[in-house]
Parts: C-alpha cells; sequence; structure tokens
C-alpha cells in the first residue's frame, strides 16, 4: 500500500504508544514512519527500548526505528499521534501544530482549549467547526484534535443518545477502571493485587467537566456546553483493560428501559457511511444477559471500538441505570485517536496526502 499517508507515534513506548504502534501495523490509510518517546531514548532501536506489553509480537516493520525526537522536522510526517503524558504534551504538540503537523492527541492538555475539539465522530463532528478558528487566531497551518479522557468516551457516547431522546438532567457515575489506564509499568502489583484504590488522580473532575463540552454545541468559534450536571467517583480495580462505569441518570423525559435499549441500539453514527475504517458498526451493543458487560468479553467488541451496555434498568432514585463498559487503550485512547484522524483525513484536513 505505498499511498498510505506517513504518519508519527508520540509516546511510543507506553500504554498507549504501544496501542498506536499495534493498532497502526495493517491500517489501509496510514502507516508509521516516525517514533518518538522522551528524549533520553533518542537514537535507540524501537525494539530496544520499549518492553513490548501488548498480546502478540512487536510489529516487525517497526523493530529497526530508531526513536527521533518529537520536533516536526525530525519526525517529517504530516500527521502525528501524540501519548504523551500530559505535562509534557502542551508544549510539544503546540509546536508541532505551529510547524504544520496535523497533531491527534490522547493527552488533557490541550482538550478544554476554547478551540480545540474533543472529538468522538461518530458523536460530535459538528466540532470540527472549531478548526478555522484555531487555526486562523494560532496563526498555525497544522493542527490539533484530541480524544476524550478515556472514562469520559464511553459516558459521553452513551449519553449523547439518551440527550436527543428524552434529553438528561444529571448523572452519577461509578467507574472501576483498568490497570493500563496508569500507563506502563503502572500501579504496584502489591498495591492492587486483592485491592481496589477508590482514587484516580484528576479524572473525577473530567469525567464531570468532559461529557459536558463533547455534547454541547458549536456557537461562534466556542463550544457552548450540554447542561446536564455530572457527579463521578472513580476507582482503579485490578483489571488490564476494560473501563467499567455504573450509570444512574436523570431524564428530561421519563422512559421505559425498553425505550432505552432501542434508543441506544438504533443510534445512527454522525459518520456512518463516510468509510472511516476505525469506525464501529454498531457503535453502541446492547447485552440482556444478567451478568454482562465483563471487561473480558466485552472490550474487544467491534475491534475494542465499540461501548457496550448493560443492567439497563429503572432506577429507583434518577430514571433509568445502567453499567457501560469500553476497552481504555483503544476506544478510550489510540483508537479513539486514529479515527480522528481519520475524519480529518475524510474531510480534507490532509489534503495532499489524501
Ligand atoms: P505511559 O505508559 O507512561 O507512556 C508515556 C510515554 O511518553 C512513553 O513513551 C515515554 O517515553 C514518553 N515520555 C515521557 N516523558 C516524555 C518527555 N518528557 N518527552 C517526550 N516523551 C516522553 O503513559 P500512557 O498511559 O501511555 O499515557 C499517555 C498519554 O495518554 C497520557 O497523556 C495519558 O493521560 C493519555 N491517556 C492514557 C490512557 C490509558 O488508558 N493509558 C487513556 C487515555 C489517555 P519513555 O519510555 O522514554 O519514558
Amino acid at each position: 500500500m505505498p499511498d498510505r499517508i506517513p504518519v508519527a507515534v508520540l509516546g511510543a513506548t507506553g500504554a498507549v504508544g504501544q496501542r498506536f504502534v499495534q493498532l497502526l501495523e495493517h491500517h489501509p490509510w496510514f502507516r508509521v514512519a516516525a517514533l518518538a518517546a522522551s528524549q533520553r531514548r533518542a537514537g535507540q532501536r524501537y525494539a530496544d527500548a520499549c518492553r513490548w506489553a501488548l498480546d502478540g509480537d512487536m510489529p516487525p516493520s517497526v523493530r529497526d526505528l530508531a526513536l527521533r525526537p518529537a520536533t516536526a522536522e525530525a519526525l517529517g510526517c504530516p500527521l502525528a499521534f501524540s501519548a504523551l503524558p500530559s505535562d509534557v504534551a502542551g508544549a510539544l504538540e503546540e509546536d508541532l501544530a505551529r510547524g504544520g503537523v496535523v497533531v491527534s492527541s490522547n493527552a488533557a492538555s490541550h482538550r478544554m482549549d476554547p478551540d480545540v475539539p474533543i472529538l468522538i465522530p461518530e458523536i460530535n463532528a459538528a466540532h470540527l467547526a472549531l478548526l478555522d478558528a484555531q487555526r486562523r487566531g494560532r496563526g498555525w497551518t497544522g493542527l490539533i484534535v484530541t480524544t476524550a479522557n478515556c472514562a469520559s468516551a464511553p459516558l459521553a457516547i452513551v449519553l449523547q443518545p439518551l440527550s436527543d431522546a428524552f434529553g438528561v438532567r444529571h448523572v452519577h457515575v461509578v467507574t472501576l477502571q483498568a490497570l493500563s489506564g496508569a500507563g506502563y509499568p503502572g500501579l504496584a502489583a502489591l498495591d492492587m493485587v486483592d485491592n481496589i484504590l477508590p482514587y484516580v488522580a484528576g479524572e473525577e473532575a473530567k469525567l464531570e467537566r468532559e461529557p459536558r463540552r463533547i455534547l454541547g454545541r458549536v456557537v461562534g468559534t466556542e463550544v457552548q456546553p450540554a447542561a446536564l450536571v455530572i457527579s463521578a467517583q472513580c476507582n482503579r480495580v485490578a483489571v488490564r483493560n476494560g473501563h467499567t462505569a455504573c450509570l444512574t441518570i436523570g431524564l428530561e423525559r421519563r422512559a421505559a428501559a425498553e425505550a432505552v435499549i432501542e434508543t441506544l441500539q438504533g443510534y445512527r453514527s454522525q459518520v456512518a457511511g463516510l468509510g472511516l475504517p476505525s469506525a464501529p458498526q454498531p457503535l453502541i451493543v446492547v447485552r440482556r444477559e444478567d451478568d454482562r458487560p465483563q471487561p473480558r468479553r466485552d472490550r474487544d467488541a467491534g475491534g475494542g471500538m465499540a461501548v457496550t451496555v448493560g443492567r439497563i434498568q429503572p432506577c429507583a432514585v434518577n430514571d433509568i441505570k445502567m453499567v457501560v463498559l469500553a476497552h481504555n487503550t483503544v476506544r478510550g485512547a489510540a483508537g479513539g485517536a486514529i479515527l480522528n484522524a481519520e475524519l480529518l483525513a475524510a474531510e480534507g484536513y490532509l489534503e495532499g496526502w489524501r
């Protein structure tokens, strides 16, 4: 496939960076041409610098790539996927966008910038409209789009159809988040085996804030956040991959469980028909068994890009309750960022390359 767009992966040795490398191996539009990690690894072979932590082998095509500095010149690619820690991503991603690179980021650094979309193509493709203002305002020839936080993404995906159909007033969410969400090597086994940590740094604030922006409307050059209120409690559990969220939802218009099921199952993605290679079909999988969704059995639905919902029942406190599950490093990170880049390519933001 000689005409694939050359792409760079930043943070390529980490939990999300490895997932990018894995998901891009056979991508029909993109090919990995450059990898970067921290400065101390520049020049090392990827196979020597990276302790591969995913199932299956490191793709042979990347083993001999030398890790490059994370600058537009050194990377030499029109598109970069960022899996950088948030404390370093901010300035590095801006430099790349200034240098003409389209940056599809997983980091939180720019998520709440008024001119940067938190993009989930299936539910808020219209937020691409922010990019004109971003480029004009900042004088960039490149651009930055971000994914949502790994637990916010499935939450927003489920709330969008419910909001369209019934209106959503408020949500209480309790998460059970996988170990890979803390990066690699991440948390100490002695802290996690036989245990639950009732704290994931910064996560509750993200869950209470990001879905409101994702579900908001673009007005002029900014997003007007959706009016719903969210209360979140986040826990780290000893699961390798797959974030679970237990929700109770207060609706504007009451709805029976069966109507909620039909609404979720019937949701039509905003990018259906664009032929984006990573868009799952269906986006939302509803399970009716009493004991689903489960991380081990459901996280790979739709190649890890679908969101699985079960336990949909009336709630004695709010209107409806349910359990939502998604793969945190696929839908919640690398896969989501790849889908965002596919939408950018389809909409002409990688002109000359596709
Ligand atoms: P991680 O496993 O700790 O990996 C961090 C990566 O960044 C490594 O490749 C590391 O390279 C590189 N790095 C560290 N310091 C750097 C620096 N100063 N300059 C350039 N590169 C540097 O973290 P992760 O879990 O993959 O997360 C990456 C990003 O994605 C974070 O912003 C995180 O919040 C976000 N995210 C993660 C998830 C998830 O489920 N894990 C989900 C959504 C979003 P070295 O090997 O050289 O140190």
